[in-house]
């Protein structure tokens, strides 16, 4: 797998890196890393996200350099798509990403569809970012101080700062080694958890205000209206992270966050006006639920898009606590 990876890496120059929409730490994080490692070995990537990188991610490295225009699809030799358990998980520009020749899909979801030609796909892996590790050091590229920040961001946030059930012995070898090679983990946890605008502290405030508790009290449901955005200057992409006070409460088992977007700006490839993310406490598999309502994801982060309408949205969501 590697081997393949590697042999056609070394005989193309022209490669697309993509990852998903909606890009949390673990998808910008390996495709950053990824990028800087092929400018090492003097190959060209394109770095493609369809959504805008978070601020809180405009730290990163490169992270300035990533596109979300493809433009001419033919001139890709190969296509590299991290942390995608589908490749339509790019967004509209998969149509078009599907006609390149290779496609590499390197990912850890267990809802992974095998969609490359080539696919390195462990689902053990607690982020993409491990994965992309190992494929640096198999490559032969010294993992320097932005690679290595890069990674760590990843792994730190796909793991929740090692609390998720995905927080594997990898995590913290991994990251000792990139804390070795310079990361400063107060720096990154700084950036990644330490500046909320106040904005995004009013959202919250909105968002614990839509709090809903299923009857047997194991579900928590929040709702984030377009309206809720507007009204406190947010974005989308400023509602990251709030479902976990809804997973935190005592006794839930399954915590899940609508949040609504605004009409001709689907998250994903799917359609969808509303995005459903979903956490388990680790007793319930959220990727089967997610994939009945044609999303997907990991046992206990997952998510899906939807045209209902929202109270049938929310009575086909307090309904799943019947089964809790
Ligand atoms: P989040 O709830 O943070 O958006 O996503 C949690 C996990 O669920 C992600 O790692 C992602 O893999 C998966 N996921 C979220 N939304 C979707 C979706 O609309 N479709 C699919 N296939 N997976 C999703
Ligand atoms: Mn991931």
């Amino acid at each position: 797998m590697m081997d393949q990876i590697i042999s056609r890496l070394n005989n193309n120059q022209n490669v697309l890196l993509a990852t998903h929409v909606n890009p949390d730490g673990d998808a910008i994080g390996s495709l950053l890393a990824m990028g800087l490692a092929l400018e090492k070995l003097k190959i060209e990537a394109k770095l493609f996200c369809q959504s805008p990188i978070p601020p809180l991610y405009r730290f990163l490295p490169w992270s300035h350099r990533v596109c979300r225009i493809l433009g001419d699809h033919r001139k890709y030799e190969t296509a590299i798509i991290l942390d995608c358990g589908e490749l339509e998980r790019i967004g509209k520009e998969a149509q078009w990403v599907r006609q390149i020749p290779v496609i590499i899909n390197i990912d850890h979801h267990s809802t992974n569809t095998y969609f490359g030609h080539i696919n390195y796909v462990y689902t053990k892996a607690c982020a993409t970012a491990e994965i992309i590790y190992y494929l640096i050091n198999e490559i032969g590229v010294t993992i320097n101080q932005p690679i290595a920040r890069c990674l760590y961001t990843g792994i730190l946030t796909d793991t929740g700062s090692f609390r998720l059930t995905n927080t594997n012995h990898a995590a913290f070898e991994i990251c000792q080694k990139l804390v070795k090679a310079g990361v400063d983990p107060h720096d990154v946890a700084k950036h990644v958890y330490g500046q909320y605008s106040l904005a995004r502290i009013k959202l919250l405030n909105l968002a614990l205000d839509s709090l809903e508790i299923s009857k047997n009290g194991k579900l928590s449901l929040m709702t984030l209206t377009h309206k809720m955005l507007k009204e406190t200057g947010t974005q989308n992409e400023d509602i990251d992270g709030m479902i976990n006070y809804a997973r935190r409460i005592k006794n839930i088992k399954l915590a899940v966050l609508i949040q609504e977007y605004q009409k001709g700006h689907p998250p994903t490839g799917e359609k969808g006006r509303y995005h459903v993310s979903l956490r388990s406490d680790g007793s319930i598999d959220v990727a089967n639920i997610a994939i009945s309502f044609g999303g997907g994801g990991h046992v206990t982060a997952a998510g899906f898009c939807t045209e209902s309408r929202l109270p049938h949205l929310k009575k086909s969501i307090f309904k799943l606590a019947e089964a809790l």
